[in-house]
């Protein structure tokens, strides 16, 4: 049974790139927990999150940070260090080092550095994984995923979970999300797939996915 922590820029971020796997873990008996970085409790984007997120199953954190200007403060990596040493994740999804948001990229940079000040303190992590991103393209060309995890079962709750977030266009995403998993799928012979690249932490990838959901 996993702890999934998934550390991303925007409230929808974890339905869209990482809502089969958080629901996959949570009816294994798992648990999971979404941070976004951006959105406040009180916000309508924040609202809709905690819809989503209860859509998954799954626990929610904001951390109130300003939409399309999130930088690595030491604040920033304090908050994810604490996040880190309360819940103890064994599996941690953040964004792709190459995505093209900047949001996204200083996110993947802040549990980063959340990871490496709390080593030591935290339960030691099974998979630090990058989610894929907008489209599947980043700043170096696509991305390609080298885990798959089958989320065909929990296909319908991701699809009502990217749904609760309405003032964001949804189902322009959801359009998005069914091809992008449905290629993920094929390529790993199930009906849906959500992919992801492993990040070494200090030299070690982790094993495969789908042995610990
Ligand atoms: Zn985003």
């Amino acid at each position: 049974m996993a702890r999934v922590l998934t550390v991303l820029a925007h409230p929808d971020d974890a339905e869209i790139w990482a809502g089969g796997t958080i629901a996959s873990n949570v009816r294994s008996g798992g648990s999971a927990l979404i941070c976004s970085l951006t959105g406040h409790p009180d916000s309508l984007r924040g609202r809709e999150a905690a819809e989503g997120a209860q859509a998954l199953g799954a626990e929610l954190v904001l951390l109130n940070q300003p939409d399309r200007q999130v930088t690595i403060t030491e604040s920033l990596v304090k908050s994810l260090g604490s996040l880190l040493l309360d819940f103890q994740p064994n599996i941690i999804i953040t964004h792709w080092e190459e995505d093209s948001h900047p949001d996204h990229i200083q996110t993947h940079d802040a549990i980063r550095a959340a990871i490496v000040a709390t080593a030591g303190r935290s339960q030691s992590i099974d998979l630090f994984l990058q989610c894929d991103t907008y489209l599947g393209t980043g700043k170096v060309g696509l991305f390609t995923p080298e885990l798959y995890l089958d989320v065909s079962e929990v296909w319908p709750q991701k699809l009502d979970a990217i749904r609760k977030h309405a003032s964001q266009d949804p189902e322009h995403y959801v359009e998005i999300t069914e091809r992008q998993c449905w290629l993920h799928g094929a390529r790993s012979k199930v009906r849906y797939a959500e992919g992801f690249r492993r990040i070494p932490v200090y030299g070690r990838l982790g094993g495969a996915l789908h042995q610990l959901i």
